[in-house]
């Protein structure tokens, strides 16, 4: 039983069509619950700054143009396992590789505009929740 916190986001496409409620409930389904949550309009500087390990990538411009396309919703989930399990959860980056039940095979529109972003490593998660979050914001 390790519980540990993740860092997530409901990205532009997600705002867009007012599903977060939906993904939020694959969530909670899932396990993992919402310590800290808000929305808020990413700047091209914050989203590069959140990407700086892809910025050598041909997507790179495309996806940061995306991430502030529109708001998004930041969230702390924890649970057991949960940088695993939200990763399982969200499903392959590319929605046609995605798994039956994951969020991005539900949901996702393109391996761009694929839903929802979540930490790919526990050091990454503290990294990325402390990008946007402070402690007093994070109520387990
Ligand atoms: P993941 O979000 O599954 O961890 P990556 O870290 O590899 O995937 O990529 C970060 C984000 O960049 C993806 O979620 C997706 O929005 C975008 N992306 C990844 N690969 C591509 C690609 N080949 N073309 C366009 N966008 C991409
Ligand atoms: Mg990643």
């Amino acid at each position: 039983m390790t519980i540990q916190r993740t860092f997530s986001i409901l990205k532009p496409d997600a705002t867009a069509r007012n599903i977060t409620g939906k993904i939020n409930a694959k969530i909670e389904h899932a396990g993992l619950k919402i310590v800290a949550q808000k929305k808020l309009m990413l700047t091209l500087e914050q989203a590069q700054g959140f990407y700086a390990v892809h910025k050598e990538r041909a997507f790179f411009n495309d996806l940061c143009s995306f991430m502030i396309s529109g708001p998004v919703v930041v969230q702390v989930l924890e649970g057991e396992n949960a940088v695993e399990k939200y990763r399982t959860l969200m499903g392959s980056t590319n929605p046609t590789n995605a798994e039956e039940g994951t969020i991005r095979k539900e949901f996702a529109e393109s391996i761009e505009a694929n839903t929802v972003h979540g930490s790919d490593s526990l050091e990454n998660a503290a990294i990325e929740i402390s990008y946007f979050f402070s402690s007093l914001e994070i109520v387990g």
